[in-house]
């Protein structure tokens, strides 16, 4: 066996960071080991090595980046898991292994759109009674507790995991994972009669965004978390692959 020239740590839960650790698997000279926190039951796998759950904050992180002989670090998490990128960042100052930040851009506003752009999920609820009543919540499983208070509103919650109490008084909800299609999404609106549309600025398939604007919907959409300064970052899995190979 030819010795491993790289061995790079994806932190994934993301598609990017599965097509990551994919397209790594698939080159000779890298070594992929990806990470995921555990939140799904049944995540969709990476290929190659797969390790589950938080490893115990920043000490934790890097002390598996020691142990393991990690060469590099690619931080593919979603763009709102704004803590295990600071345990990144501190991670790779402490131990000297470069850190890449995977994001994919944030979604751009088009005509005809109708946008409420706010800082954090407290806001948003806070907004959406004057926007309308039947509400499609697309923040996650974790994000609902926020808009617990908001009575004046009955929600439609989307999510890949039942999601964590406490709920709004007057919810139903939807259990689905994507990638979601216009067609699928125009039927959710119109069967739901949905009145408002909430989501993070997460990025990527925007099938939601394009339903609603065929309705002429509001949307209140949730701006990301900052990164943290001096962070080096890529928009892209092909971004990502350049810079490992100059990492390696
Ligand atoms: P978070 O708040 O930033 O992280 C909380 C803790 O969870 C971290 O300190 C870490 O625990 C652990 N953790 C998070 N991501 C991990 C990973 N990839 N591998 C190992 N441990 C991880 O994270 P979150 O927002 O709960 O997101 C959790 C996962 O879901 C991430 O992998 C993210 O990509 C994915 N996800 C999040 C969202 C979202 O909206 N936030 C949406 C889609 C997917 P320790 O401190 O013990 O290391």
């Amino acid at each position: 066996m030819p010795p491993v020239a790289v061995r790079v740590l994806v932190l994934g839960g993301t598609t990017e960071g599965r097509a990551l650790a994919s397209a790594c698997a698939a080159m000779p000279g890298i070594e992929v080991i990806s990470s995921l926190a555990g939140r799904t039951r049944s995540p969709l796998l990476p290929a190659g090595e797969v390790r589950i759950g938080g490893f115990g904050g920043v000490d934790g992180l890097a002390g598996f980046l020691r142990d393991r002989g990690i060469d590099a670090v690619v931080d593919a998490t979603h763009p709102f898991a704004a803590t295990m990128t600071e345990h990144a960042v501190a991670a790779s100052a402490l131990t000297g292994v470069p850190l890449l930040v995977l994001r994919r851009a944030g979604w751009a506003e088009q005509p005809g759109d109708v946008w409420h752009r706010v800082a954090d999920l407290a806001t948003a609820a806070d907004l959406v009674p004057g926007l309308g009543e039947r509400v499609f919540l697309t923040t996650g499983r974790q994000s609902i507790a926020a808009f617990a208070g908001v009575d004046a509103c009955w929600f439609l919650s989307r999510s890949v995991e039942p999601p964590v109490p406490p709920l709004p008084q007057r919810v139903e909800v939807l259990l689905d994972r994507g990638p979601f299609t216009l067609e699928g999404e125009r039927a959710v609106l119109a069967e739901h009669r949905i009145d408002v549309l909430v989501t993070k600025d997460s990025g990527g398939s925007a099938a939601k965004l394009g339903a609603a604007r065929e309705r002429g919907l509001p949307v209140v959409l949730v701006d990301r978390p900052p990164l943290p300064l001096a962070t080096e970052t890529a928009p892209s899995v092909e971004a990502a692959l350049d810079w490992l190979a100059q990492a390696g």
